[in-house]
């Protein structure tokens, strides 16, 4: 766990989060790493830093939109850290597979397991909502983002600098985002058509819920 203290009183703070579940791990902690040498390097970011490359090293596959998850000892330390920092920013690093790349966007995603589908951002990178269950945590006005790895292509050595690039450059703008707008300015210009849809299904999650991010 790396933890940066504010350069200024923002009194907010960021958390970002990988190894959830299964063996995500290995592909979410190079790049959160990557991170905290960045935020140490740069020392530019505005409020707290928390970052969690791995909330647990190698665990069970429980989906994070199951209360089971919850239940288990990843799911109580993730949400004693919800509970004690009150993050206005929250970043969930995921990695998955080529065969789930279809289920994780299926436009029936939310009957069947509870949550939008995921949009592609950039080499195969999603963007999603959070779990529900977790978002209830969370004030309306907080930020907070799934990203997706694509395992297959971080193993590719000439795809795997695209990819964590591409990450990377949403994670900074995460580190210097003040506000929620800061942040959502930065992503509709870079990637407009991504955004307006991504935008569009986390309003799906509104309405069936709440404000979903
Ligand atoms: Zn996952």
């Amino acid at each position: 766990m790396f933890r940066f203290k504010p350069l200024h009183e923002k009194g907010l703070t960021k958390l970002f989060v990988g190894g959830m579940h299964g063996d995500e791990c290995e592909h979410t902690a190079p790049l959160l790493n990557m991170l905290a040498e960045k935020v140490r390097d740069e020392g530019e970011y505005c409020g707290e830093i928390v970052i969690i490359p791995c909330l647990i090293r190698r665990g069970a596959y429980v989906s994070v939109l199951r209360h089971e998850y919850y239940e288990r000892a990843e799911g109580r330390r993730l949400l004693s850290l919800v509970r004690e920092l009150k993050p206005s920013f929250y970043f969930e690093l995921h990695a998955y597979g080529i065969n789930a790349l279809s289920r994780l966007t299926a436009e029936d995603r939310l009957e069947r397991e509870g949550a939008p589908p995921l949009v592609e951002i950039c080499e195969c990178v999603l963007i999603g909502s959070v779990s529900p269950i977790l978002r209830r945590e969370f004030g309306k006005e907080d930020f907070c983002l799934t990203i997706e790895l694509p395992k297959w292509r971080l193993d590719a050595i000439n795809a795997c600098d695209r990819v964590v690039g591409c990450v990377l450059d949403i994670l900074t703008a995460g580190l210097h985002a003040c506000t929620r707008e800061d942040i959502l300015r930065f992503l509709r210009r870079r990637y407009p058509a991504q955004l307006s849809e991504a935008e569009r299904l986390f309003k799906t999650l509104h309405d069936a819920y709440y404000d979903a991010y």
